[in-house]
């Protein structure tokens, strides 16, 4: 395969990654692909692999069982999920720096990173 090829490729899982507003299964990237071009499912997990390396997408394995793909943009953020239409709402601040420099301090756990998802039913649901 060429390498320009490729580069496409990877642009267009970036892109389409992008326009998803919720966190993306490779499934759902494979079908909004496929709807533009073809392109083999193996190739769109070798693609999202090397973008998960590359810290330019984050990697999350929800409690389906199924991986989800979004764009890194380095901020701390935490979701919460809707158990029942299953949106992904982010809080932009993390309350927990204090609890995790007070845990450092109580059992001299060097503590790098979190990861905490809330369970719930969004504003829509609940009418
Ligand atoms: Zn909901
Ligand atoms: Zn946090």
């Amino acid at each position: 395969m060429s390498k320009t090829r490729n580069s496409k490729n990877r642009s267009l899982v970036i892109d389409i990654i992008k326009k998803a507003e919720q966190p993306i299964s490779a499934e759902n990237i494979f079908n909004s692909i496929n709807s533009i071009k073809k392109v083999n499912l193996s190739t769109i997990y070798r693609i999202l692999n090397s973008l998960t390396n590359q810290n330019v997408v984050i990697k999350q394995l929800k409690q389906d069982g199924i991986h989800y793909y979004e764009i890194n943009d380095n901020t701390h953020k935490h979701n919460l999920i809707c158990d029942r239409c299953h949106k992904t709402i982010k809080i932009e601040n993390c309350p927990l720096k204090e609890f995790e420099n007070s845990i450092k301090q109580k059992i001299n756990f060097d503590i790098t990173s979190h990861i905490i998802e809330f369970h719930g039913i969004c504003k829509n649901c609940q009418k």
